[in-house]
């Protein structure tokens, strides 16, 4: 392919391990591999650098050290906030669990998997901007609600949501407030005690940290149960000899994603503003997700007349890392839920195309992504038979 560059603009999939983070953890591969219980220095060692990544995770999030609790991965931290505040309340008559549509599977599941354990789920509806209504999660609590839980942004569409407000409904009602902020952290202002959030979940592998370690904060005085058994790791509370390496990568790794959020995300949002006004002049398009209340990086558009995967594969024969609101290649035709919650028909929401971009996508890598895509959508809506059908103004549901 000519001129072919790489380009990665899928970071809200995964982000590569920044090379602080790496330097940071080398030596605990190498010669710092003590474990954290044990007595001799080697283990002291390590023992006192998890204890500095915890602080440093807890400075990132407001909150104290004594509430942070590492993970093997975001999905862990959510299932854990959930299943564990399910379990505990359940034992009080809560069998109450409050959600929105469009959260990530690894809160759906849960909820789906809790469902089949007896309890009732209300799931909030979103707007077609993709924002969730305090009202409507206020007017779902009832006496036996165990927890809230809504994300803090949307992985697909970005999404921001008014989380203070559902924080402060829920502080109000005296119900547990999870927020799933694994999209969030590093990208939006966070501070857990000021914003009456109570469990809170992140993961390293979206913050340039190493995949397969993440974190929940769970404020003092929540006695949430064990969800991994073992051994007396993380106070108690979570058995596993400790990810060292991983958990100092971490702590480098969410130090600097919250240090100057407002300044890289005045570098982002132009270049991210441009990938969407250059993208929508293509005919037959929109912007998934409200145009503000959004991501600094995030760009979410449906194209009519073609097959998200069909572009990923073009996109990537030009070098872009792309993704879409279709899930072929997990082995389902169905489109994305998230896409469908904010109204999107079946065959627009399978011609969607997500950039998630960080500061190191250039203006020329946008000037790049420009080029690039009309003339891909052309070349596959020439080949499409459902944009044929389109044109001539025919049926092709
Ligand atoms: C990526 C992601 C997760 C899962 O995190 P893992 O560390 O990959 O398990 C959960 N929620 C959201 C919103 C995510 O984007």
């Amino acid at each position: 392919m000519e001129n072919k560059r790489f380009i990665y603009a899928d970071n809200s999939a995964t982000t590569r391990v920044s090379d602080e983070v790496l330097e940071a953890m080398l030596p605990y591969l190498r010669e710092n591999y003590g474990n954290p219980s044990s007595i001799y220095k080697l283990g002291r060692d390590a023992q006192r650098d998890v204890e500095n990544a915890r602080e440093k995770v807890a400075r990132a999030l407001g909150a104290d050290p004594n509430e942070i609790y590492f993970t093997s991965c975001g999905s862990e931290s959510d299932n854990w906030a959930i299943k564990g505040t399910a379990e505990r309340l359940a034992k009080k008559g809560k069998k109450h669990i409050i959600t929105s549509v469009f959260e990530h599977h690894a809160i759906l599941h849960t909820t789906e998997y809790l469902k089949r354990q007896g309890f009732e789920v209300t799931y909030i509806p979103v707007s077609e901007k993709g924002l969730i209504d305090p009202e409507d999660v206020k007017n779902a609590i009832r006496d036996d609600t165990a927890i809230v839980s809504i994300m803090y942004a949307n992985n697909e569409i970005g999404t921001i949501q008014p989380i203070d407000e559902i924080a402060k409904i829920c502080n109000e009602k005296g119900v547990i407030f999870h927020t799933d902020a694994v999209q969030a952290v590093g990208h939006v202002e966070i501070d857990v005690h000021k914003q009456g959030i109570d469990m809170l979940s992140l993961s390293g592998h979206k913050i340039h940290a190493q995949k397969g370690v993440g974190a929940l904060y769970v404020r003092k005085g929540i006695a949430l149960p064990n969800f991994i058994h073992g051994g007396a790791q993380e106070r108690n509370k979570r058995a596993g000899t400790e990810n060292v390496p991983a958990i100092v990568g971490l702590g480098v790794a969410i130090e600097s994603a919250v240090k100057n959020i407002a300044e890289k995300n005045a570098i982002i949002t132009p270049r991210r503003n441009r990938l969407i006004d250059g993208i929508l002049k293509l005919p037959y398009t929109r912007l998934n997700g409200d145009r503000e209340k959004r991501l600094a990086g995030n760009v979410n558009i449906s194209i009519e007349g073609i097959e998200g995967e069909s572009l990923l594969l073009m996109l990537d024969m030009y070098g872009i890392c792309a993704s879409s609101g279709s899930a072929c290649t997990s082995g389902s035709l169905d489109p994305s839920h998230v896409l469908l919650s904010i109204g999107l028909k079946h065959e627009v929401a399978h011609g969607s195309l997500r950039l998630s971009i960080d500061e190191t996508v250039t203006d020329e890598d946008v000037d790049y992504i420009l080029e690039v895509i009309p003339k891909v959508v052309e070349r596959l809506r020439s080949m499409s038979p459902v944009w044929e059908k389109m044109m001539k103004g025919e049926s092709y549901e």
